[in-house]
Formats: C-alpha cells, structure tokens, sequence
C-alpha cells in the first residue's frame, strides 16, 4: 500500500507539470503566431525559421497529364505516377513502388544512394511506361518529396543542411541534392526533369489543397513533427526576391523547434533533452533543441512514459522486485506501445500486463499499477495533443482565421503515424481545437486527415510547377 501511495505521488505530480488549461494553450498559440511573425520579418530572428519552399503555385486540381514523385525521408522510399485528368476526373491512375535502402548505402557516399535511387526509379518508369505511352513528346516531369532539413534559393534546389534519422552520407552535406538526383538520373539514362523539391509537410498541404481550396495549412505528425502553411507573399519582408504572380508563397515552418516559456516541460523532458546531445546516440536523437517536437511526436512519447515508469519503479517499487536493465534502456519503450496500452479496454487491462512484460520485461504486475501506467499514458499524450491542437490555433490566428465565424472555410490537413493511429492523441488534438478557436469559429475550422501527400503531393506539386502546362 505504501508503495501505490508513492507511486500516485509521482502521477500526481506529473499530472500536475503537464497541465495544459485553455489558458496557457491561447499563450502558446499567441506565442507561436508571434514567432511566425518574428521568423519571417527576418532570417534567424525567431528559432521558428519559417524557410520559404518557392512553391508558389498549387494545384488547382485542373492539372493534367503524367507526372512523377519521389518520397524520401525514413529507411524506405517510394516512386510514384500518376495520371491527372483535370477538374471533373481529378487523379485517373497513379501507381505506386516501396523500396528499401540498404542499410549500407544509408551510410556511403553521395554517388551511391542516387545511383540506387536513379536505378529504381528509372526501373518503374520503364514498367510503367510499357503499359502506357504518357509522354507526347514532353518531358517527364518529377516532384522530390526530401523530407531532411534544406536550404532553398529556387522551388527546384536546395542544399542538405545536416542528415537525420537513420542517414549519414558526409559528402552529401551541404550540396544539392536535386542537382545530384538529376546527375544520378542522365548517369541511368533517364530523361527527367526534378520540377520540385518540398518536404513531406509541404506535401501534404499540396495534395489535401489539390481537392480543396480551404485547405491552408499541411501538418505531419508521424515521428517527427512539422506544418507548412500558405502566407501571402507581401507579410514575408525577409523575401528580397520578386513576388511570384500567385501572390502567394507556401511557407515551411520548420515548427518542431519551437519555444515558449509556457510550454510545460518537466524533468523528464529536460533530462531527454540533456541525454539527446550526448555523442554515440544516432543521428536523429542528436536534434539540438527542438523542445516542441519532443512534446507533441511519435519519437518521443514512448520515451518520456518509460522515464516516468523508470522512476515510479525506483522510488516506489511499483512493479515489485524486478530487473530494470530494459526499463533503463533509451527508446525501448515505443509509441505504438503507449497507445496499445492508452487503448486497452479489457477490465483487467490485459494489453497493459501484456506490453509491459514483452518489452520492459515487467511481470506479474498488480491491477493498480497498471492503472496508473495508463493514466501517466493519458498524461503524456494529452499533453502532446493539447499542445499540438495549439500549434495549429497560432496558425489559424496568424492567418486571422481563429476567431468568429468565417465566411471561407479553414482546412487544416495533417498526416503522420501518431495521428493516424492513435485514435486518442487525435480525437482531443481535434476537441482541443475546437475549444480554443471557440463555437463560432469551429463551425469553419476542419481538420482532416490527408493521407500519402508526401508520395502524392510531391507529384502535384510537379504538375502545377510544371513549364509544360
Ligand atoms: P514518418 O514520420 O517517419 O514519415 P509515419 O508518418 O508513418 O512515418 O509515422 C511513424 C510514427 O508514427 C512512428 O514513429 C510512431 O511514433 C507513430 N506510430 C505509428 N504507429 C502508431 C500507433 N499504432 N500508435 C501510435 N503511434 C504510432
Ligand atoms: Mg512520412
């Protein structure tokens, strides 16, 4: 009994450091609207960099013909086509090629993964084209969808800033990765032209936008976080190039580094954010910073729940005598697991006994231990969802669209695997919204998901780009 009283202790006082009231929600929504101002009055003045794309044009849904995409950005890309017929038939055919990356070649040199990349693709490009001739005598047109961070001077280059996730190619960094896809492509043979390079935010925007015009704003939450959004060309002062016809300009926030001293950061996000910037951790445990994305992403999450078990175990022995060698271990603890648990009905809460012996080696726990694993679930991913619902208010306000009712409807789409699959983060993501933009304003506010925009969006981005329309 003791030990359920001190282990209640250490959940009440998480709870208590998580709290996300209405009221600190509009700050944080405030702040970020202000960082979005500051990022793009000029460059490196807020630590949301707000970086222009040079998409300023998006598909309309009127676009038509054959075009291609790209999507790299996890240990698998894919190669896609699609056939777009134009406003009434929208996309007639789109075929579509997962490729794994061999774990060497994620590692060697510039010269290697493009050769792969060009390989394969040039491989679905030669099946699909047996079936149908697409060309008529134009140029096959490609979007990019890179989704690592880059720097931009034009919609069609960009230079590879650092590699994330599970990529560490040296001589890659700081060159043009379009400039070496299209290199890698004449070296196979193949005739293409790269029309675009986005990210899988700015993608997602694209091909949520392609069958809607409310659509303003692109948001991921998958393992990381990010949103794009579309400002107006003339609030962007940091621009000093011409301002494109469209008048408009999609903008990549580049949001996962985000700060406000409201954001309510505990220990144990303070000590995963330490420990991430200790050398021998991979690459991606390496993003300096980055406070926002480790709140509200499907990374992180698993992680922070296993640091308050850890210390739920330590400090009273919860789980009863047991070897701590996995609860100790960084990022066994995973997402998806936290949301199996979060998601057990069963009454004895089955799923929980379950996960916590499979992948902690946890075993014979009581029923009010489990309990409390669920509730400190609940926490955590409340937490990220609250906090994420108000990323997107300070979008909504920074397009003046977070209050009374619009006459224009606002669609925000997002994509990733944390919302998509864990029905809870989504459902108070979504609720949570609704109760800081208030009854008027919900009326006009949608949130939808937009499935493969970082596969499809890249090649209707192409398409809207494209010199050939
Ligand atoms: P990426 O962001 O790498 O492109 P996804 O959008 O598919 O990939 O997101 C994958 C992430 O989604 C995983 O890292 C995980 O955190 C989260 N995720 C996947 N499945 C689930 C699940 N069932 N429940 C909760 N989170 C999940
Ligand atoms: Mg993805």
């Amino acid at each position: 009994a003791a030990a359920v009283a001190m282990a209640e202790q250490v959940v009440a006082d998480l709870r208590e450091k998580c709290e996300t009231p209405v009221s600190l929600l509009h700050d944080v929504a405030a702040a970020m609207a202000h960082e979005m101002a500051a990022g793009l009055e000029k460059e490196g003045a807020s630590k949301v960099k707000m970086l222009l794309s040079y998409v300023d044009k998006l598909p309309t849904g009127g676009e038509e013909g054959f075009f291609y995409g790209l999507d790299l950005g996890g240990t698998n890309f894919r190669v896609l086509r699609v056939q777009l017929g134009g406003n009434e038939k929208h996309v007639i055919n789109r075929e579509s090629r997962e490729v794994t990356i061999p774990p060497n070649l994620m590692s060697g040199s510039s010269s290697e993964l493009f050769g792969f990349i060009a390989a394969e693709l040039a491989k679905f490009v030669a099946d699909e084209e047996k079936c149908t001739n697409s060309l008529n005598g134009k140029k096959r047109e490609l979007g990019f969808t890179f989704s690592f961070p880059v720097k931009q001077r034009s919609v069609a280059s960009g230079t590879l800033v650092k590699w994330t996730k599970a990529f560490s190619i040296d001589d890659a960094v700081g060159e043009d990765v379009v400039a070496e896809l299209q290199k890698a492509m004449e070296k196979q043979g193949l005739d293409m032209h790269v029309a675009a390079l986005i990210n899988d935010a700015v993608g997602t925007l694209a091909g949520a936008r392609y069958y809607d015009k409310d659509v303003v704003a692109g948001v991921i939450f998958g393992t990381g976080t990010n949103a794009s959004y579309v400002e107006k060309a003339d609030a962007i002062p940091k621009w000093e190039g011409e301002l494109p016809s469209s008048g408009d300009m999609v903008i990549n926030m580049e949001w996962g580094n985000f700060y406000s001293s409201r954001l309510p950061v505990t220990e144990y996000d303070q000590d995963l954010d330490n420990e991430s910037l200790n050398p021998g951790e991979q690459a991606s445990f390496c993003v300096k910073d980055n406070i926002y994305e480790k709140l509200t992403s499907g990374m992180y999450l698993g992680e922070i729940v296993r640091r308050v078990l850890l210390k739920m175990s330590l400090q009273a022995s919860i789980f009863g005598d047991i070897d701590h060698t996995k609860l100790k271990t960084h990022f066994l603890l995973r997402t998806p697991h936290i949301s199996a648990m979060h998601h057990d009905e069963t009454p004895d809460l089955k799923i929980v006994a379950e996960k916590l012996e499979n992948n902690l080696a946890i075993t014979g726990t009581s029923l009010e231990a489990r309990k409390l694993v669920v509730e400190i679930c609940d926490i955590v991913a409340r937490r990220a969802a609250r906090l994420a619902a108000a990323g997107l208010a300070g979008i909504l306000k920074k397009l003046g669209r977070d209050c009374n009712a619009q006459k224009q409807g606002s669609v925000i789409a997002i994509d990733g695997g944390l919302f998509e699959h864990y029905t809870k983060f989504r459902e108070c993501l979504e609720s949570t919204l609704g109760e800081l933009v208030g009854e008027e304003a919900a009326k006009s506010v949608v949130v939808k998901h937009a499935d493969d925009g970082s596969g499809i969006g890249a090649a209707l981005i192409a398409a809207s780009q494209s010199q050939y329309k």
